[in-house]
């Protein structure tokens, strides 16, 4: 089966009692057993049947099935929101006085996860370029237990090579853990390229249009031991399990995943060949605020062969715009009437924010610099709208109104 038909058709773990063919939202948080033998069975993992919602549930499992089916790994663990994912994968990997090599761009909450919360249970860290292998390997040594990463960061847009990464990673036994929530893994095969850990934020592309939170940690199986302390221990003591009524939504969206990543994906590359062409034209106006676009879909991107070699033909629906000044970008988000002032990436909506003054709001000056967060970025996330209308407002917005589109 293709992936897309495998998105669709995906089958129940048991029969469903009334034959539903969408899977039902269990909201039940226990389950009866027929008899005392089989009850304790179940509760040390003899047989696979649900005991507690808190670390199973059929709704939540049917979810994690399928994710495991359109990716081949070997074990699938749904959580309540991406953080939640992100931290149990890392608080399975690493004990105290052990070293995460990560980035300084990353999600906003999993840098402050790594230098601030983990950091305080003795867990290190070294920031690397992850698009220099020769700087990552001299990060190496004896206490790194891993290296994380995020596949197309956010708000920086920067892709590093997982092939050359995982080869370091493998070198000193630990594994590589990308976050994939910019690049849904419906589109590539990250554990081909040598990733053995994959968490992503089910919120994202995976909801359907912004409908709940969630979270996945994708294991390929290459480590010994990872998934059994991640769901028997890690999961089983802090808790944070998938909520069955998400895992019903997020079911449902993982459905119309390929359709819509498609379509968001083909509009944000219009939109970024547009407005490239508006200011780098000999006619546009001297007082253009725009002065970047930044799509990895654009052939002159910088990483945009790697991102295809990687990813697919497709680049996604995340594009940012440098405009002169970060008055210039507050300027234009009030202006915006289509476009969405809000946070989050992959509704079906487009969204507009700032993220310097917002996401990243809490950082000082010198750290947003070290991040390569720019006050004169805004970062779009396109959605289902008709590209011609998203450009319409986009240049409206800019005070381009006037131009010939
Ligand atoms: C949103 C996001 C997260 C956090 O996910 P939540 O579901 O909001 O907890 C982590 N990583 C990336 C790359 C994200 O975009």
């Amino acid at each position: 089966m293709k992936r897309q038909t495998q998105a669709i058709h995906t089958a129940f773990a048991r029969r469903d009692a009334y034959d539903a063919i969408s899977m039902p939202v269990y909201h039940s948080v226990a389950y009866e057993f027929d008899d005392a033998a089989t009850m304790a069975d179940a509760f040390t993992n003899r047989i696979d049947a649900p005991d507690y919602s808190r670390v199973e549930n059929p709704t939540v499992t049917h979810l994690e099935q399928k994710v495991k089916a359109l990716t081949q790994a070997t074990a699938v663990t749904a959580f309540n929101n991406g953080m939640a994912a992100i931290s149990a994968t890392l608080i399975t990997l690493a004990e105290a006085g052990q070293t995460i090599v990560t980035s300084r761009h990353l999600f906003g909450n999993t840098f402050s996860l790594i230098v601030s919360t983990l950091a305080r249970l003795g867990i290190r860290h070294r920031l690397v370029d992850m698009t220099n292998a020769e700087e990552v390997e001299a990060a190496m040594d004896e206490s790194v237990c891993a290296i994380f990463l995020e596949v197309l960061t956010n708000p920086q847009l920067e892709v590093a090579d997982l092939k050359a990464l995982s080869a370091v990673a493998h070198k000193w036994n630990v594994p590589l853990v990308a976050d994939s929530t910019a690049i849904p893994f419906t589109e590539h095969h990250l554990h081909d390229l040598g990733v053995d850990i994959e968490v992503v934020s089910s919120t994202k592309y995976i909801s359907g249009g912004a409908t709940s939170l969630g979270g996945l940690v994708i294991d390929y199986g290459t480590r010994t031991g990872f998934n059994e302390r991640l769901k028997l221990e890690v999961l089983f003591n802090l808790g944070g399990y998938m909520t069955p009524h998400a895992a019903y939504m997020q079911t449902i969206g993982l459905e119309t995943l390929h359709a819509r990543y498609g379509v968001q994906s083909a509009n944000a590359k219009a939109l970024a060949t547009r407005l490239k062409a508006v200011c780098s034209g000999s006619d546009a106006p001297s007082d253009c605020p725009l002065r970047a676009v930044n799509y990895v879909g654009l052939a002159d991107n910088p990483y945009h062969a790697l991102a295809a070699t990687q990813f697919g033909p497709t680049a996604g629906a995340m594009l940012t715009i440098d405009l002169a000044s970060e008055e210039a970008c507050f300027d234009f988000l009030n202006k915006l009437k289509l476009i969405r002032r809000a946070t989050n990436l992959f509704d079906n909506r487009t969204l507009a924010i700032h993220p310097a003054s917002t996401i990243f709001g809490l950082f000082t000056p010198e750290e947003l610099q070290a991040m390569d967060v720019h006050d004169t970025t805004i970062r779009l996330s396109i959605g289902l709208e008709d590209a011609d209308d998203l450009f319409e407002d986009i240049c409206q917005a800019l005070g381009l109104s006037q131009l010939d589109k």
